[in-house]
């Protein structure tokens, strides 16, 4: 079974997927995937409900004090961290780009707290632009199933792009997330309920 075969399943099972970040424009989109980093989307969605009223543009986050950010995101870990990036990340945005979230992939990555992740789910989901996100699930479901054997994210990110068509590309990403996220768990998959399990590396060597 093919990578492109694997997408038709997993097309049948979930639809068109969406990302489950709430966001209204390319600011929140942007800032709202660095929060999640090591973080659930619904905790995202929580903490930006309010912190996009309290900073609603790149010009307002990039006045923020760092502590006061660091209390308002607390909840999603590595807040010093992110705190820091956010504020950095929207320096840039007013300093480089107008304030503007820019729309190509080398001016994203060099923004400050943004990298390959992040700038390719903004690409695919803020700018609708071919571009392949490698996080967590994705990494370990394509190595599951065998699309791809990728030791770093960036070693599975060039070897989707040449397994996968590439109009299919962000959508097979949110599969893949939906699919690691609600079945292929890291610890304790839903096997019995999987489609996969005649192709799958783990379900072999661990059945
Ligand atoms: S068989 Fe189990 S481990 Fe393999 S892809 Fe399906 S859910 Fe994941």
């Amino acid at each position: 079974m093919d990578a492109n075969e694997i997408y038709e399943i997993l097309m049948k099972r979930f639809g068109q997927a969406e990302c489950e970040l709430v966001h209204k424009n390319n600011y929140e989109l942007i800032v709202a995937v660095i929060l999640s980093a090591r973080c659930t989307d619904k905790r995202v969605n929580q903490i930006t409900k309010d912190l996009f009223k309290k900073y609603p543009d790149a010009r307002s986050l990039a006045m923020a004090k760092q502590e006061s950010l660091e209390k308002d995101i607390y909840s999603c870990g590595f807040y010093k961290n992110k705190a820091k990036n956010l504020i950095s990340m929207a320096s840039d945005l007013i300093n480089r780009f107008d304030g503007q979230v820019p729309e190509n992939y080398e001016d994203l990555i060099s923004l400050a707290g943004v990298g390959r992740k992040t700038a390719n789910v903004v690409m695919f989901v803020g700018f609708k632009k071919p571009a392949i996100a490698v996080d967590t699930h994705v990494f370990r479901v394509s190595n599951r199933l065998g699309i791809v054997n990728a030791k770093t994210p960036l070693e599975c990110e060039l070897a989707l792009q040449n397994k996968v068509d590439k109009e299919k590309w962000g959508n097979f990403h949110h599969l893949l997330v939906l699919f690691g996220r609600y079945i292929c768990k890291s610890r304790n998959p839903y096997c019995k309920d999987c489609e996969f399990k005649s192709i799958c590396n783990f379900y072999k060597q661990n059945k």
